[in-house]
């Protein structure tokens, strides 16, 4: 495989660029090899800068569920473009992909739009607090919530693949009003939650956990965590900024049945462009300025080609049949990979739920953030440079979901399935 263009611009990068990339996940270092640029992706193909093509598993890390350069998106993209980038005024995309968002989601009565991730969960603490007069934020450990400073306690994502245990720069002050607990633990859930004196404020969780690798939450826990929050009056925060409109339309609560008071949404919410959303009942978002006091602002908020992007990405989710056809397409999937890792010599679980999913190097199940750790990351390492070797194009760290979208097809899965198992046996034999 030629590198050599990328490796002129990784080169170049480096000298402008805090470690050559704009995300750290981005740099391949936990994989041990230098990132390759991107020139281009259509469908589920992504094309780097010396032209080698690759099958996309990542997809941007959620958002791309149609695929790259989906027809429908870019066409609403150049439409929006001649009628002007930003105004710093409503405008009439913003009204009617709220009023998408509020029928798709069944928690949500009002939703106010942001620019990302980092920014919904951000604010959707500050309003958890301002509408509680309470403190104390709990998150589980391994869950990744964007780069706050509240939420760089234990975090995933890129924070474990780094193996940063918090970040300098994050002052004691701020993480003090954080804690962490184990996921899919009910016992440790019931005790911290009943502590009056941890004035909590609220909990925020991701309902499928994803940035540790794909965890699927025990329903019971799940059910216990939403009955504790009721009961004692603590905001319950789904962080569905991977699950939104991945797992079902109306995301992770819409699948198991259970409904959070807000929910943050990110990623596919803005088609590939800039967007990140909270929202939820209409009691506690009423508390935003300027209706209420809870302040939170953004210029570029709502951005028009945003908007547009993001329209036009729900109405496709929207049809019939959508979740279906992407579901029966990743359980033929993941059977299949499932069947191929058990027959390789080496060690391995799949964890899956819809469209993601993630190929732990381990042999036993992965629950919660300490079980995900016991995966071999080096193994990984060899089996991500094995796979990118035969054109899969995977995450650059064992600590993250594989994503299947509506853009791939049986052959392109089952290229994937033949990979996978010519890397397995590579990794048994070395
Ligand atoms: C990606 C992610 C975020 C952060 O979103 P950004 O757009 O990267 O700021 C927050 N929460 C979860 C669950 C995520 O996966």
């Amino acid at each position: 495989m030629k590198t050599q263009n990328s490796a002129v611009l990784f080169a170049k990068a480096c000298q402008v660029i805090p470690g050559g990339v704009n995300s750290p996940v981005r740099a391949c270092k936990s994989v041990g090899c230098d990132p390759l640029f991107v020139a281009k992706a259509q469908g589920c193909t992504i094309t780097d800068a010396d032209g080698n093509e690759f099958i996309d598993f990542v997809g941007s890390w959620g958002p791309m569920i149609l695929g790259h350069g989906h027809p429908e998106v870019v066409k609403a993209i150049h439409e929006a473009v001649p009628g002007g980038t930003s105004f710093g005024a409503p405008t009439a995309l913003e009204v009617e992909l709220a009023e998408l968002v509020c029928d798709s989601v069944p928690s949500i009565e009002k939703v106010r739009f942001v620019s990302s991730g980092t920014e919904a969960t951000m604010s959707a603490v500050r309003l958890a607090r301002g509408y509680t007069g309470r403190k104390m934020i709990v998150k589980f450990d391994g869950c990744y919530h964007g780069h706050a400073d509240s939420f760089l306690v234990k975090a995933g994502s890129g924070v474990i693949t780094l193996g940063i245990p918090g970040s300098p720069g994050v002052p004691e002050d701020i993480v003090k009003n954080t804690l962490s607990i184990p996921y899919n633990n009910i016992e440790i859930l019931e005790k911290t939650l009943r502590d009056a004196s941890l004035d909590i404020a609220c909990v925020i969780i991701e309902p499928v956990a994803g940035n540790m690798g794909v965890i699927v939450p025990e329903m019971a826990f799940l059910r216990k965590l939403r009955e504790l929050t009721a009961e004692l009056g603590i905001v319950l925060i789904f962080d569905e900024v991977i699950t939104g409109f991945r797992l079902a339309l109306g995301g992770a609560q819409e699948r198991f049945g259970i409904l959070p008071d807000l929910t943050c949404l990110g990623k596919i919410i803005g088609g590939g462009l800039p967007v990140g959303a909270y929202g939820g009942k209409k009691e506690i978002m009423d508390m935003v300025a300027p209706d209420g006091p809870v302040y939170q602002a953004g210029t570029l908020s709502g951005n028009p080609l945003a908007m547009a992007a993001g329209l036009a990405m729900l109405k496709v989710v929207r049809r019939p049949g959508f979740y279906a056809e992407l579901e029966e397409k990743s359980s033929w999937f993941a059977e299949k990979l499932a069947a191929i890792g058990a027959a390789a010599l080496v060690p391995t679980v799949l964890n899956r739920i819809g469209s993601m999913m993630t190929c732990f190097f381990t042999d036993a199940p992965v629950t919660d953030f300490n079980s995900a750790m016991q995966a071999n990351a080096q193994r990984y390492a060899q089996h991500f440079r094995n796979m990118l070797a035969s054109g899969i194009w995977l995450a650059p760290s064992q600590f993250e979901a594989a994503f299947v979208s509506a853009a791939h097809d049986r052959a392109h899965l089952q290229k994937a399935l033949d990979a996978t198992e010519a890397s397995l046996a590579t990794l048994a034999a070395a």
